[in-house]
């Protein structure tokens, strides 16, 4: 098995984060990340370019990194809103691409179940990201992931992920480390895949944290293997300094305040 590290849940120039996709995509081989994507809110408009970075560079460095297209959409239900990943390793075709953008243009209508279900139907992942975190962030509620786990079948659970570590929740610390084991509670009540990601806004913070998947190959098939089967291992997010926390927070300030400049109808 080979141990593969994944960041799955990002921003970039096009939607919220600060940096571009080529800055991203270089940090993310710096590091050695080999399963990238980058998770924009409510648009879609980064993958071709996402794609394109991660073959250049493969191409440069002879490494493998995998890209992920994905993203991350703000369902907004009749009083609930809440926030997950959906994606797919590998090479977007037509129509995964326009299921995302169907996503996207009808997250006021979709329930969270919906979308599990028809993103399971197209082998794609749908992932929980900072659960049980309203009202700071638009997130889905414990008590409905509980639902989820009650009602949905085996094999669509199969492909549903839940974030545990998301490295900007570090600037709400406390609250955030009893925020983190209650949803791990109800992740392993219904063993739902456990990950942690970077949530992060610059390219200088993605990876921290990341997941660790065991994997029989550094391929799009090697990925939804190790998903499936729960081979994943979480890393918490590391302490942050006084510093390291006034940085985190500004670019978070940043980040909302570019987002609403770009994209006031996508927010
Ligand atoms: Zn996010």
């Amino acid at each position: 098995m080979i141990e593969a590290k994944a960041d799955l849940h990002l921003h970039s120039h096009c939607s919220d984060g600060l940096s571009s996709i080529s800055e991203i995509v270089t940090e993310a081989q710096k590091i050695g990340l080999n399963f990238l994507s980058i998770t924009d809110h409510n648009v879609i408009n980064g993958i071709p370019e996402l794609v394109a970075e991660v073959d250049r560079i493969n191409q440069q460095t002879g490494r493998s990194l995998i890209a992920v297209p994905g993203v991350e959409v703000t369902l907004k239900g009749n009083r609930k809103v809440s926030d997950i990943v959906v994606l797919k390793p590998g090479r977007p075709d037509k129509e995964f691409l326009n299921f995302l953008n169907y996503l996207c243009e009808m997250r006021r209508k979709l329930s969270l179940a919906e979308v599990i279900t028809q993103a399971g139907s197209r082998n794609a992942f749908t992932i929980i990201v900072h659960p049980g975190f309203s009202p700071m962030l638009t997130s889905v509620g414990l008590s409905e992931i509980d639902e989820l786990g009650k009602t949905l079948s085996p094999s669509l659970l199969k492909n549903v992920g839940v974030e545990i570590y998301n490295g900007s929740a570090r600037v709400y610390s406390l609250w955030n480390n009893i925020r983190e084991k209650a949803v791990r509670q109800v992740a392993q009540k219904y063993d739902l895949a456990m990950f942690s990601f970077s949530d992060a806004h610059l390219a200088q913070d993605i990876g921290v944290p990341c997941s660790i998947l065991s994997v029989r190959s550094i391929t799009p098939k090697g990925f939804a293997e190790a998903f499936e089967e729960r081979k994943i291992t979480t890393q918490k997010s590391p302490a942050i300094s006084p510093v390291g926390w006034v940085k985190l927070n500004w670019n978070l300030v940043k980040a909302r305040k570019r987002f609403k400049k770009v994209y006031p109808e996508r927010t």
